[in-house]
């Protein structure tokens, strides 16, 4: 297999925070939504997705965005670099900046979602799409299984 294999290492921008991840990812996506375009200050927010237990993260974080109920988004308290996310305390994955990680541009997207918030001039030509998010479980579970038979085929 061509994809590097853990672990992968990380850090914000200044360097304070720093993480190191032990599985391989679970998904790789962009997001075209509103919230991802003013979050990553781009077109589109790049998210590499693993098992929560496999992530580690050290330096001190503050929380963002909206800090709405179940959203948590986390960054450098120094350099204010967006470093991750979670949906609840509860879920089993979490949410990495691609764009964080060392060797970044081997996490190619593999899926697309909420295209229709995508800036007209953007082209990715990804292997799945979304319009929205995924809806059920099931759907979901199809993405990591589309994924994973990607990373073997490279
Ligand atoms: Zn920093
Ligand atoms: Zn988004």
């Amino acid at each position: 297999m061509a994809f590097p294999n853990p672990p992968y290492a990380g850090s914000c921008l200044c360097g304070s925070v720093k993480v190191r991840v032990t599985a391989l990812p679970l998904l790789t996506l962009a997001c075209h939504c509103r919230a991802c375009q003013k979050f990553s200050a781009s077109a589109y927010s790049l998210t590499t997705m693993f098992p929560k237990d496999s992530f580690i993260c050290s330096g001190e974080l503050v929380q963002g965005g909206l800090r709405s109920p179940g959203r948590n988004h986390y960054f450098c308290k120094s350099c204010m670099n967006f470093i991750y996310s979670r949906v609840g305390d509860a879920s089993p994955r979490v949410n990495v900046r691609t764009s964080i990680l060392d060797n970044a541009s081997s996490f190619a997207p593999f899926v697309e979602l909420m295209t229709k918030y995508k800036m007209p001039w953007v082209t990715l030509g990804l292997p799945r799409g979304f319009e929205e998010f995924p809806d059920t479980d099931a759907e979901l579970q199809s993405l990591f299984d589309g994924y994973a038979s990607y990373l073997d085929a490279l």
